[in-house]
């Protein structure tokens, strides 16, 4: 890995470490000051962009189905408020955690033809992968402008910037590690809920012996590595789970062996037709009570809670559904958050700009997000307006420890990561849980901080 990367990375990863114990602080004396921002020359100039008409607004997501439209409709309802001669095109591309819209969006930004904005996910994702590529310009006038710096966490603003200038704006904090389930059948078949993996795995091998042919609801492939990546925590704590991202752990680590060998026995507990399921239908399994559990991060909330008219269940919590964090990982917070930026060569820049401005807005922000199924990213978001679950989350975020997401970009790059899905999709079909173990030790060799 290039020198400069790799110092990005360990910036980025160490401040992922202290999530937490900061989260709060406003951090104002670290925002680049106003004259440190990239002078105007930097920005392309307007010669070489399509003519801007600034009379659309061309917003791109992964944002399709279930909580997670209704949240973009939302935010969509104010642009049309404010903005009534400014038409908005929505152009989402539909596949959960973006499995579709990232190779679409790859051949746009390639062949020159960027979105007004577009969904990236803070972290690795963000700066190892757009701002590496030289594909987004810098926002520090936008931060200043807009007091940013005071309400979003302290150590968020890393995450989304490279030397100093933030690159993207933050809608909200998901949480990865989230067991749901169906209340109802666990009481049913009377199973307690879990409290370590190993009553989880028990919980799974009584509802399986009792007659429910695959108690654990799983999808398509990103949602089993997200799975893998929660049961990694578990295996190996937070403190090891950082230092195995940012390169101070070694993978040949007996606990990574370990994640390995409990996903396997997962495995054994799961629906055969996992690979064609979407995250909804894997969702829709427990909703159902044809399936007890499954692993999924709290856009699922949108889906259980969100109305029947928005594509959604119109579950009532606790009663229809419940949570806990994924066994063995109480206490940690899998975090990822998605943010929204402005490409280089943007049509319609100044509409993009007014876009950015709704969406790190307090209006903006507590439109979407209780819907969506995340809270806030700011500091003073309006809590009565979330839902059960979101202020259970809101309450766990101010004092769990809190790691980054794999899966959704927080802790590799777009390269590591895609080989390890790569690899992990392997693991799949063979279960050989130490060559899986031996692949990441070269990725990370070869894509990862872990270079000699
Ligand atoms: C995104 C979420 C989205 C989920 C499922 C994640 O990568 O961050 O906003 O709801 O994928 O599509």
């Amino acid at each position: 890995m290039p020198k400069k990367l790799y110092v990005v990375f360990a910036v980025v990863l160490v401040a992922a470490m202290v999530l937490a114990a900061c989260a709060k602080a406003p951090v104002a004396t670290e925002a680049p000051a106003a004259t440190e921002a990239p002078a105007a020359t930097e920005a392309p100039a307007a010669t070489e962009a399509p003519a801007a008409t600034d009379q659309q607004l061309e917003v791109f997501s992964w944002w399709t189905g279930g909580g997670e439209a209704a949240g973009l409709e939302a935010m969509i309802a104010i642009w049309n408020t404010q903005n009534p001669d400014i038409e908005f095109i929505n152009a989402a591309v539909a596949g959960g955690a973006g499995s579709n819209a990232k190779a679409v969006l790859a051949t746009r930004l390639a062949a020159g033809d960027p979105p007004d904005s577009f969904q990236g996910h803070a972290g690795q994702e963000m700066i190892g992968t757009y701002v590496a590529a030289d594909q987004l310009e810098p926002l520090d006038d936008l931060y200043e402008a807009n007091g940013w710096y005071d309400v979003f966490p302290a150590t968020l603003i890393p995450l989304i910037s490279k030397d100093g200038h933030p690159y993207s704006v933050p809608v909200n904090i998901h949480r990865a590690n989230v067991l749901w389930y169906n209340p109802k059948v666990l009481a049913e078949y009377n199973v307690a809920a879990p409290t370590d993996f190993a009553s989880w795995l028990a919980a799974l091998e009584t509802l399986k012996a009792a007659g429910m042919e695959s108690p654990l609801a799983l999808g398509e492939a990103w949602t089993e590595l997200h799975m893998w990546e929660t049961v990694l925590l578990a295996s190996a704590g937070p403190d090891l789970y950082t230092k195995l991202w940012n390169g101070e752990a070694d993978w040949n680590d007996p606990a990574v062996l370990k994640a390995n060998e409990d996903y396997n026995k997962l495995m054994e507990y799961v629906n055969s037709d996992y690979a064609t399921l979407s995250w909804q239908d894997a969702s829709k399994l427990v909703a159902d009570g044809d399936a007890a559990f499954n692993v999924m991060g709290d856009w699922a909330d949108g889906y259980f809670s969100g109305t029947v008219e928005g594509g959604n269940l119109g579950l009532t919590p606790n009663t229809d559904y419940a949570w806990m964090p994924v066994p063995g990982t109480q206490g940690n917070y899998d975090f990822l958050s998605d943010s929204f930026n402005l490409p280089v060569g943007a049509k319609n820049r100044d509409a993009a700009i007014k876009w950015l401005t709704l969406c790190g807005s307090k209006e903006g922000q507590d439109a979407f997000n209780p819907v969506k199924g995340s809270i806030s990213a700011r500091n003073d978001s309006d809590q009565s307006l979330y839902g059960v679950y979101l202020q259970s989350a809101i309450a766990d975020w101010a004092k769990d420890v809190v790691v980054g997401s794999l899966v959704h970009g927080v802790v590799a790059n777009d390269t590591w990561k895609n080989q390890i899905s790569t690899d992990f999709g392997a693991f799949i079909l063979d279960k050989d849980a130490a060559k899986f173990q031996a692949s990441i030790v070269a990725s990370c060799a070869q894509y990862g901080p872990c270079a000699e």
